[in-house]
C-alpha cells in the first residue's frame, strides 16, 4: 500500500533543526531595519551553518550541485522557510534565483551551467527573470520584445517591467521574440543578458503595495527595464542553438517549479498568521468571553485550518507528482495549488488581522506586511483566473458532450430494463 503521509525519522530530524534555526536565528532579523550590506554580513555565517547541515540549495538534483531532495521534501522544508521572508535566501533557494537555476539546469548548455548556474547556486551571483511587459503579462503571446540575429550576436530591443530583483541582479533571463513570422510558441526564445551590457537601462524599481517606499537598487525590487540595442554573443541564448524558438517550453519549465515553490512557502506564511489568530483568540476578552468562545471566531479557526490542510495536501500531492513524472505533466496539480494556495494565504491573514482589531492593522505586528505581500500572490506567476482557465480546459478534455445527459434517469432505466430483461417482470416495471 503506497499511500503514506508520514515523514521518515532522519528527515524529520533535519526539519526539526530547521524549525529551531528559523525561529531562533532568522526571524529576529525581521525586527531590525537592515541595509543590504548589513543583512549580508549577518546572514553569511547562517548560510555556512545551512551548508554544514547539507541543506543548501535543496531544490536541485545533487549532480547539479543541489541537495537533491526532490519536491516533496522541498515542500516540507519550504513550509518552514516560508514563515520568514529572509529564510529562503539563507537556504539558497529564494525566488527568483531558485526558478532561474532550475531553468538553466533543465535547459542550459553545459557551458551555461558552468558559467551562470553554478555561481547562482553558490550564491555568488544574482539573477532575474524578465518576461512581463507593460503591454503583455497574463498572455505572453502578446510579448513584443525582439531579438534579432546580427552575425555572431543577438540584438535585443524591448521594454519590460516587474523584473523582480532586476536592479540587483548580475544576469537577466530575457524572453524575446526571435522569429516574428511563426506563432509565438515557436518564435520566442530566452536569452542570458549580463546586466552591465551596454543598452540595458534600469529605469526604476516600481514601488508596490508591498514596498511603497522601495528605493531603486535595494533587494526585492521589481524593475522596469529598457533594452535598447543590447548586443550579446550568439551563445547567450538559453540552450544554445537547440534553444532557438524554445522560449515557451522553457518558460513552462521555469514557471512550474517556481509556482509550486511559492505555494510551499505560502504554507509557512499562512501557518504563521494562523498561529497569531489562535493565540489572540485565546488571549482577548470582550463582550463576556474570550474571542475563542465566539462562534464566529471558531468558524474562522475551523475554516482556516481546513482550507490550510487542503492547501498543504494539494501542494504535497503536486510535489509528489512532479517527483514521479516531472513538472510539465503536473500542470493541472500546479495550477490548482497556485490559485488555491494564494487565496487561502490571503484569507487566513485577513482573518488574523480582523481578530487582532486595531492592533492587527498596525506595524506592531507583521500581519499588515504579510497581507500586502500576499495580495500579489494572486497576480504573479499567472493570475488566479488564468490558472482556472488552464484547469477547466485540461479537466474538460476528460469529457464529451452528450445531447441527453449520460446520467439521465429515464434513459438509464430503459437500458437497465433491457439489460436485466430475463430476470425482471418487465410488464410490471413498465406499468
Ligand atoms: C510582485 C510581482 C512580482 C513579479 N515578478 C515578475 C518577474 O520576476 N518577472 C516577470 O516577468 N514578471 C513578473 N511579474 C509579473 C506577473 O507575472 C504579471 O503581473 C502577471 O503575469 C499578470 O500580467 P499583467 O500584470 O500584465 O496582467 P494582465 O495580463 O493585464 O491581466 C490583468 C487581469 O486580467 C485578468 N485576466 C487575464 N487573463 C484572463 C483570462 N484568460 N480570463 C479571465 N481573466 C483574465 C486577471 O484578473 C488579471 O489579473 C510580477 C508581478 C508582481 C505583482
Amino acid at each position: 500500500m503506497a499511500w503514506d503521509f508520514s515523514t521518515e525519522p532522519e528527515f524529520e530530524e533535519k526539519l526539526e533543526w530547521m524549525r529551531g534555526f528559523v525561529r531562533e536565528e532568522i526571524e529576529p532579523l525581521e525586527t531590525l531595519d537592515l541595509d543590504d550590506d548589513t543583512l549580508r554580513r549577518l546572514t553569511d555565517p547562517l548560510k555556512a551553518q545551512v551548508r554544514a547541515q547539507g541543506l543548501w540549495a535543496a531544490h536541485l538534483p545533487a549532480e547539479l550541485g543541489g541537495g537533491g531532495f526532490g519536491q516533496v521534501k522541498l515542500g516540507l522544508m519550504h513550509e518552514i522557510l516560508g514563515r520568514c521572508i529572509y529564510a529562503p535566501s539563507i537556504f539558497g533557494n529564494n525566488a527568483p534565483d531558485s526558478g532561474n537555476s532550475e531553468l538553466l539546469a533543465e535547459g542550459g548548455t553545459e557551458e551555461q551551467k558552468e558559467r551562470w548556474m553554478r555561481p547562482l547556486l553558490d550564491g555568488k551571483i544574482r539573477s532575474a527573470f524578465s518576461m512581463t511587459e507593460p503591454g503583455a503579462g497574463a498572455d505572453p503571446t502578446l510579448l513584443v520584445t525582439r531579438a534579432e540575429r546580427d552575425g555572431d550576436e543577438w540584438v535585443i530591443n524591448g521594454h519590460k517591467w516587474f523584473t523582480s530583483n532586476g536592479s540587483t541582479a548580475d544576469i537577466l533571463i530575457v524572453m524575446a521574440v526571435s522569429n516574428p513570422d511563426v506563432h509565438p510558441y515557436q518564435g520566442s526564445s530566452m536569452f542570458i543578458v549580463p546586466v552591465d551590457t551596454p543598452g540595458v537601462e534600469i529605469v526604476r524599481d516600481i514601488p508596490t503595495m508591498a514596498e511603497p517606499h522601495h528605493v531603486t537598487g535595494q533587494l526585492g525590487g521589481h524593475a522596469e527595464i529598457i533594452y535598447r540595442d543590447v548586443r550579446i554573443p550568439f551563445d547567450h541564448i538559453v540552450g544554445g542553438q537547440a534553444g532557438l524558438g524554445q522560449g515557451f517550453t522553457l518558460a513552462q519549465k521555469r514557471l512550474g517549479p517556481g509556482r509550486i515553490h511559492h505555494a510551499m512557502r505560502w504554507l509557512g506564511q499562512g501557518q504563521r498568521a494562523f498561529d497569531m489568530l489562535c493565540e489572540r483568540s485565546l488571549s482577548r476578552y470582550t463582550h463576556g468571553s474570550t474571542l475563542a468562545e465566539k462562534q464566529m471566531v471558531q468558524d474562522w479557526i475551523a475554516t482556516s485550518a481546513t482550507e490550510m490542510q487542503a492547501a498543504r495536501l494539494l501542494t504535497l500531492h503536486a510535489a509528489w507528482k512532479m517527483d514521479q513524472v516531472g513538472a510539465s505533466k503536473s500542470r493541472v496539480e500546479i495550477a490548482m495549488i497556485k490559485w488555491w494556495g494564494a487565496k487561502v494565504l490571503y484569507e487566513v491573514i485577513d482573518r488574523a488581522i480582523q481578530v487582532h482589531g486595531s492592533l492587527g492593522y498596525t506595524t506592531d505586528l507583521p500581519l499588515e506586511s504579510m497581507y500586502r505581500h500576499a495580495r500579489a500572490a494572486r497576480i504573479y506567476d499567472g493570475p488566479d483566473e488564468v490558472h482556472k482557465v488552464t484547469l477547466a480546459r485540461q479537466i474538460l478534455k476528460r469529457y464529451e458532450p452528450h445531447d441527453v445527459p449520460s446520467d439521465h434517469v429515464p434513459s438509464r432505466r430503459a437500458a437497465a430494463i433491457e439489460k436485466f430483461a430475463d430476470q425482471l417482470d418487465t410488464a410490471a416495471l413498465n406499468s
